[in-house]
């Protein structure tokens, strides 16, 4: 397959499906968890939203948004000549204004917008800061007037490098409040991913901070922002301007008339600063996907499409209703896709109070996520399989030490959850009643676009479930396009635009163009592969450049993954194809282990791995046994905690030598130490 575009082009793409998972979760009363009411009440009241919204998408999308606020009206809903959309044409507004302004204006300025815990326990106490909405504004205001004052303007792109403190969320919202574009680098990423990511973008501005915490140690993101100066300068893409908040007061060089403290100058600067107007497609942001199946793109996100997109399906998917005491809590960070829909944008308009955490997961111990559930009353926790898969190898008294009973929604993005994880999750942080929203979006598609609504959809552990509402998801044969019968695996696509749809990949069009609508009919294609089963709902099966072609049938890693997954020795699993001398195609499986089942594993590899191959045969069916399998310390994931299989591949085959891109590889060392590891 070309590596440029999601749509594979051979015969018989179609993808089987032999993982059975039967159980089924009705949503529970709003009363049951304390909460008012479910915005979406029953399967029924979700159809007839979802029917209307594709029938009559001008009218339903006029009403959305118009709850908020605009500083010239649209004259068009939306104009759509694939692959390009333009939506709310002729409006003028400001996202930012929309996120703090707005409540302000409504009287609610003095109530909680922002909560921030930092990672440092400093005499055994965390250090929690809270922003209301009026005191968020002007400290935006503040930050966008020093901006300005350092020349930048409207249509200029930022680059973001930070940690996860509450200036991070103020950089972006100030950016947006004077039309700057931001260009947010994740804060564990090098020196390199910064050059790559300024040149790409032709930005002139970093804000960084000294150091950023994490496990208790300083990330020198001063110094990595220097580092990619020096190389940036050698190649004459002089950054103009580094802002630099002091946070982990560690040493860090200074270039006069340059780099500028953050506090200097925002304390000179008014915290009066009018919202830009902005054009409806300005852009907003770009942001660059993960990395998982080869190098990032750049997605492009513009103004008004994105502002309604993530506004109505945060309130949505996570049941938001302001003055109900609410604290919503995405353990994402804003360096990703996730953070900028799900911690800022979509929130904040929403006026529910939106939590930080600025560190790991583990630190100072395994508890620290519960700790801040309960000390804040978090009622919604969104996260990701990856974590969840930690919690669990960590055991549950880190859970039952605390009280988790001000949660009412939780939700995990970012890959497929194997069944197993999904009901650990629902067992041990839902207390059973909780409603799981398993929500499938991409980078590309600004937020959810997969996933069942609390109060409406009944859940079946590891499926995403439902097309959002204003979404039109079909799963077609990859040759024809046409819409697969219910049951058959194929490509996923998205038949009609939506509001907050990407409008392109920074500087390749081409590539824009090709990856996602290199088809006929426009529809976009996301390069995840699915199927519906009899109750319409959606599987996601994994990538399409990751199905296994073995046998005569073409698997999903998803499937022999939650196999795997599913047998109490295994913490985690990641399988791809590998070559194999009579069957042309063998499935090679990497696995992590329980604890206790590592303790052993010298003596016992042989039979373990005996084992294991039983058990999947069990699972799902004989043909999917894997023919080599690894027992790894860790797998290779992206920094964003993805699974990066197209790796995996290259170790399966016995390639010696990457030559793919690793730019967002989590840990170089876990690849050297999976080529030592034995097969069995
Ligand atoms: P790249 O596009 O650079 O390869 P990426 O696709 O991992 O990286 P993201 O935009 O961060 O970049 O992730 C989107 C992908 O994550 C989806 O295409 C899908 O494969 C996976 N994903 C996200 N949420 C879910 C979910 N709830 N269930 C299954 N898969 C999910
Ligand atoms: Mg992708």
């Amino acid at each position: 397959m070309t590596p440029d575009t999601n749509s594979p082009n051979q015969q018989n793409q179609n993808i089987e499906s032999f993982l059975r998972e039967d159980r089924v979760f009705p949503p529970v009363e709003a009363k049951e968890l304390g909460i008012p009411k479910w915005h979406v009440g029953s399967l029924e009241e979700y159809r007839t939203m979802h029917a209307r919204s594709l029938e009559d998408p001008d009218g339903f999308w006029s009403e959305i948004a118009s709850e908020l606020d605009w500083m010239r009206p649209w004259d068009r809903v939306l104009e759509w000549k694939a692959p390009d959309a333009r939506w709310f044409v002729g409006a003028r507004t400001n996202v930012c204004f929309n996120a703090l302004d707005r409540q302000v204006r409504g009287g609610h300025g003095a109530d909680t917008a922002l909560v921030w815990e930092g990672e440092p326990m400093p005499n055994g106490k965390p250090e929690v800061r809270r922003y209301t909405y009026q005191e968020l504004l002007d400290e935006v205001s503040r930050f966008a007037n020093a901006l300005r004052n350092l020349g930048a303007k409207k249509g200029d792109v930022v680059t973001i490098y930070m940690g996860m403190v509450p200036e991070l969320a103020i950089a972006l919202l100030a950016c947006a409040r004077i039309g700057a574009v931001h260009s947010v680098v994740f804060g564990g990423f090098s020196s390199q991913a910064i050059v790559d990511r300024v040149v790409d973008s032709s930005s002139r501005i970093i804000v960084t901070q000294d150091g950023g915490w994490r496990r208790g140690n300083v990330v020198p993101l001063k110094e990595n922002v220097d580092s990619a100066c020096a190389t940036l300068s050698d190649t004459g893409r002089d950054v103009n301007k580094v802002i630099v908040l002091r946070r982990c007061n560690n040493s860090t060089s200074w270039h006069e008339g340059r780099d500028y403290y953050w506090r200097d100058i925002v304390d000179v600067s008014s915290s009066h600063c009018p919202a830009e107007p902005m054009e409806a497609e300005d852009p907003l942001f770009l942001l660059y996907t993960s990395g998982s199946t080869g190098k990032p793109k750049g997605v492009i996100h513009t103004t008004a499409g994105y502002m309604v997109w993530t506004y109505f399906t945060a309130r949505t998917t996570f049941n938001l209703i302001p003055d109900a005491n609410q604290m919503y809590w995405c353990t994402a960070d804003i360096g990703w896709i996730t953070g900028h829909s799900y911690i800022l944008y979509g929130i904040l308009p929403n006026r529910v109070p939106t939590l930080m955490y600025e560190g790991a997961p583990d630190a100072p111990s395994e508890d620290r996520f519960w700790d801040i559930v309960e000390r804040h009353q978090v009622t919604h926790f969104y996260t990701a399989p990856t974590a969840i898969r930690s919690f669990m190898k960590w055991g549950n008294e880190h859970v039952h030490a605390h009280d988790l009973s001000s949660l009412q929604v939780l939700g995990t993005v970012g890959e497929p959850i194997n069944p197993e994880a999904w009901s650990w999750y629902h067992r041990m942080i839902g207390r059973g009643r909780c409603p799981i929203v398993d929500t499938w979006w991409q980078t590309e598609t600004g937020g959810h676009m997969i996933t069942p609504l609390p109060g409406a959809t009944p859940t079946k552990p590891g499926s995403c479930t439902l097309p959002m509402i204003g979404v039109h998801a079909a799963v077609v044969d990859a040759t024809t396009l046409e819409d697969l019968p219910k049951g058959t695996g194929g490509l996923l696509v998205i038949k009609k635009p939506w509001p907050g749809m990407l409008r392109g990949v920074q500087g390749d069009r081409d590539r824009f163009v090709r990856t996602y609508f290199d088809n006929p009919h426009g529809y976009y294609v996301p390069g995840d592969g699915a199927r519906f089963d009899e109750d319409g709902y959606v599987w996601i099966m994994g990538r399409v450049d990751d199905v296994i072609n073995v046998s005569g049938h073409r698997i999903g890693t998803m499937e022999v993954e939650s196999a795997l997954v599913s047998h109490p020795a295994v913490v985690e699993a990641a399988v791809v194809a590998m070559p194999h001398e009579i069957k042309g195609t063998g499935i090679s499986a990497f696995v992590t282990l329980e604890p206790e089942y590592v303790e052993n594993l010298g003596m016992n590899a042989k039979s373990l791995g005996a084992a294991l191959r039983q058990h999947v045969r069990g699972e799902i069916g004989s043909f999917a046994k894997p023919d080599a399998i690894r027992f790894a310390e860790s797998l290779p994931k992206t920094r964003s905690g993805k699974i990066m299989r197209r790796l995996l591949r290259d170790i399966a085959a016995g390639n010696q030598d990457i030559s793919q891109d690793t730019t967002t590889l989590e840990d170089y060392r876990v690849l050297a130490k999976l080529r030592e590891a034995e097969e069995v």
